[in-house]
């Protein structure tokens, strides 16, 4: 019997990179449904690849229903949630409400709606196995203590292409510059996430509700190569790290067959070339979003609905070329400061989402015209 997965968001990056993973493990795996946002052409491309019915190869730009409907299909064993933004959450829940492995590329529902996704999982049974190549290292790493040995988990980040540089070096800097990664090819909001360090910071919130462990127990490493994804150090002083070559077939191929490992290496190392691995602490005064991650990690409730939620808002906008790369944290802050509450039900993660977009649009608007 081979597993059925369902691909949301399978244009993408992440989408597009789990198919080949797939095409590779026939098998072993069989495609269920597919969904994109308006990549029409291409989506009904991998539907006939991958023998995919019309009715269960899904635009859901205009359809967002579908993408609940989509993860609660009986034949799915795996759902691949690889959307981007707050929209993946209504899968993400009812992925896990239907009892289903959840790979989980899309970190921004797990961050907005940490509580409500733990109750979705309880009350259905579901299990979240990480795609995020930092999360699957720390998940990798965890196999070789107890849960109660852990000392801290440590997050490693590349530092983005504007690693080093000053606030005043970065006031003028393109959305080009923004989008030239130096070690991952990955979606454009990732991108930018990764250059302010936002997405270190959603990390850090996705580490917090994955693992269990606190944020003074969870810490960032600026490591440039890319090479240590994640590491956890236990109480004896011991700290066991995953190491490979960015590419997320790795970890796409773990969340999809977990405990097993895929047959074949993606992204063994040749230690012959490899060279140097560093390592240094972030700088938080000048990327403050992973400052602000933090703090909206700390004071909990709505407060992460809300940064991520004011994040989506201000990388749309720089990406519009709007605003400047340095407000984005400025939006982000000041949406942050207009308030947040408690996040016990979905409907209070939808209400904190919207009343965010909307003070942050305010913002941006606020901005673009001065
Ligand atoms: P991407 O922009 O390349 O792809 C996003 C996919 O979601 C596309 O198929 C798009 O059509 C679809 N989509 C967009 N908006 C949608 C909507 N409103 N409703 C339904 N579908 C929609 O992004 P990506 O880089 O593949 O990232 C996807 C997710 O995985 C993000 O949450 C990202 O943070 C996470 N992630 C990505 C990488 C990576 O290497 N790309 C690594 C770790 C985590
Ligand atoms: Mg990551």
């Amino acid at each position: 019997m081979t597993r059925g997965v369902v691909v949301l968001g399978s244009t993408g990056s992440i989408g597009t990179q789990a198919l080949d993973v797939i095409a590779r493990h026939r098998d072993d795996y069989h495609v269920v449904a597919l969904t994109a946002g308006r990549n029409r052409a291409l989506l009904s491309e991998q539907a006939h690849a991958f023998g995919v019915p019309a009715e269960l190869a899904v635009s859901c730009a205009e359809a967002p229903e579908q993408l609940a409907a989509l993860a609660r299909n009986p034949e799915a064993d795996v759902v691949l949630n690889a959307v981007v933004g707050f929209a993946g959450l209504p899968a993400t829940i009812a992925a896990l409400e239907a009892g289903k492995r959840l790979a989980l590329a899309n970190k921004e529902s797990l961050i907005a709606a940490g509580p409500v996704v733990a109750k979705a999982r309880a009350a259905g049974g579901g299990e979240i196995v990480p795609v995020d190549s930092e999360h699957s290292a720390i998940w990798q790493c965890l196999r070789a203590g107890r849960h109660t040995e852990v000392a801290r988990i440590i997050l490693t980040a590349s530092g983005g292409p504007f690693r080093g540089r000053t606030r005043e070096e970065l006031a003028s800097v393109t959305r080009a510059d923004a989008l030239r990664h130096p070690t991952w090819q990955m979606g454009e909001k990732i991108t930018i996430d990764s250059s302010t360090l936002m997405n270190k910071g959603l990390e850090v919130i996705e580490a917090h509700e994955l693992f269990g462990v606190d944020f003074d127990h969870v810490d960032v490493v600026v490591h440039p190569q890319s090479v240590v994804h994640g590491m956890v150090e236990f109480c004896d002083g011991a700290t066991i790290a995953q190491l490979s070559m960015p590419d997320m077939r790795l970890p796409i191929g773990l969340a999809l067959g977990a405990p097993d490992r895929l047959p074949e290496p993606f992204g063994a190392i040749d230690w012959s070339t490899v060279g140097t691995l560093t390592f240094e602490p972030p700088d938080l005064g000048t990327f403050r979003c992973l400052a602000l991650a933090y703090e909206a990690g700390r004071a909990g409730g709505t407060a992460t609905a809300v940064l991520s939620a004011a994040n989506e808002i201000a990388v749309e906008a720089f990406l519009a070329e709007r605003i400047a790369w340095s407000a984005i944290a400025e939006v982000v802050e000041e949406v942050l400061n207009a308030g947040t509450g408690s996040a016990d039900e979905v409907a209070d993660v939808l209400a904190a989402d919207g009343l965010a977009r909307e003070r942050a649009r305010a913002s941006v608007q606020r901005r673009s015209e001065a």
